[in-house]
């Protein structure tokens, strides 16, 4: 009889192919994931740690769970990630419900720490944050129709509010011939849609080809039959160069949707926070882009309230955004992060930084609203992702729509979940398209 395990996934996408790992291992060694831990012999939850909301997400899930635990409802639980990588040195003695904990650099010894949990051991496993990437198989989570594919990992840009690098490690490119072979079998088991992630995608190839390589991935994944669609996120505004650019506008299965964080606008926030390039340097990027690429959606990540932004500073961020129509814009509001530069300067507090956020998203609503009323009378092209049994209607996303963190489109007519479907939108909603299969 073998023993059962339940996973519970935190944080961002490249921790989700962490966990993605972990499943393949656990698979293969025999174990049972079950989707409830509630009876499990065990729960793996792999935590994020980068700012504090994170952190009491993991904290509030490991406690849950220590409680099951506690009521004989649990096994045993094992912490892996962000959080014990963060709080390494301590995290074992303040949350002595915790088992196991695992790493960033050890996800490939989830094995080892689930025997030993089952033997009522306890493990620590820290194999430290910038060895070379383990390449582990794994198995896809996202559905059968598209897959994230983590190029890098690790961060050598060190914004003076991030604690990721420090979690993280330094920058460390997966060899190409690697990820090229990931995502033909990615393509084999049916995925369409490969979105390209890592800390910062641009920085691809400069450690380990002594250049930036990522226009050149692009292009070489792009060869892969099966693979229709290349959505790019993490890219750094400075590292574009007129290869890249050459690649996205002429590479058809490159989506025409760029994930462009900029963070801020004003040249002294910018400074202060350690981030290369100026705001005319950014207007400048998004006008190149969208002069070389005709109906390019632009995302982007503002925060609000940094060290160094008066009044002054984050009325030019309200007047660029007015200015610039971006069409998808993620507004954080600033989380002082101990450890970081930023965490000891000067900033408003968090009510103010909040004020600020909500501010950001007032003005960006209506932008957003046209954007997609434009797409009312247009065919747009879209991955089809299931069927509403509610509406009755299935559903999927365009080119415009990244999953999890943009809109989707709902339609009528026949399609199949991982099928491509031209639709004639009808309707636009609070982000949400409706139409018809053509
Ligand atoms: S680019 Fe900046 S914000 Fe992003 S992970 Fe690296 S240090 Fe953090």
């Amino acid at each position: 009889m073998s023993n059962t395990y339940a996973l519970i996934s935190l944080g961002c996408a490249k921790n989700l192919v962490n966990s993605e790992q972990m499943l393949y291992l656990m698979d293969e060694a025999g174990f049972e994931l079950v989707p409830d831990p509630d009876g499990a012999d065990l729960v793996i939850i792999n935590t994020c740690g980068f700012i504090d909301a994170a952190k009491s997400e993991a904290i509030d899930n490991i406690l849950e769970m220590a409680e099951l635990k506690k009521a004989g409802r649990l096994g045993g639980i094992i912490v892996t990630g962000c959080l014990p990588e963060r709080y390494k040195d301590s995290i074992m003695e303040e949350l002595p419900e915790i088992d196991a904990v695992i790493g960033v650099g050890s996800f490939g010894d989830i094995v080892d720490a689930a025997v030993a949990v089952i033997d009522g051991e306890k493990l620590s496993r820290f194999a430290g944050n910038s060895q070379p990437v383990d390449e582990i198989p794994r198995i896809v989570s996202t559905g059968p129709s598209w897959a994230y594919l983590r190029i890098a990992e690790g961060c050598n840009n060190f914004c003076a509010f991030c604690s990721i690098p420090y979690i993280r490690g330094r920058f460390r490119s997966r060899a190409i011939e690697n990820v090229i072979e990931e995502a033909k079998d990615l393509a084999e088991h049916g995925i369409k849609e490969i979105i390209v992630i890592a800390q910062d995608i641009t920085r691809y190839g400069t450690d380990l080809y002594g250049k930036r390589s990522l226009a050149k991935l692009c292009h070489e994944i792009a060869q892969i039959p099966g693979i229709e669609w290349i959505r790019l996120h993490y890219l750094y505004p400075d590292q574009f160069d007129d290869e890249l650019i050459d690649e996205i506008a002429s590479n058809d299965k490159i989506v025409k949707y760029l994930d462009i964080p900029i963070q801020h606008i004003n040249n002294a926030v910018l400074k202060k926070m350690n981030r290369r390039g100026t705001g005319d340097d950014i207007r400048a990027l998004f006008r190149r882009l969208r002069e070389k690429i005709p109906s390019l959606v632009l995302r982007t990540s503002l925060i609000a309230g940094l060290p160094g932004e008066g009044e002054a500073e984050f009325e030019e961020l309200c007047d660029f955004l007015r200015e610039a129509r971006i069409e998808r814009v993620g507004v954080f509001p600033f989380s002082p992060e101990e450890g970081t530069p930023a965490a000891s300067m000067e900033h408003v507090d968090a009510d103010e930084a909040q004020r600020r956020a909500d501010i950001l998203m007032e003005l960006q609503a209506p932008i957003m609203d046209d954007f997609c009323n434009a797409f009312v009378g247009q065919t747009l092209r879209v991955l089809c992702e299931g069927f509403d049994k509610e509406s009755e209607m299935y559903y999927g996303r365009s080119y415009a729509d990244s999953p999890d963190i943009d809109g989707q489109v709902f339609f009528t007519g026949d399609a199949s979940e991982g099928e491509m479907v031209e639709v004639y939108i009808e309707e636009a909603d609070d982000g949400i398209l409706y139409g018809t299969a053509q």
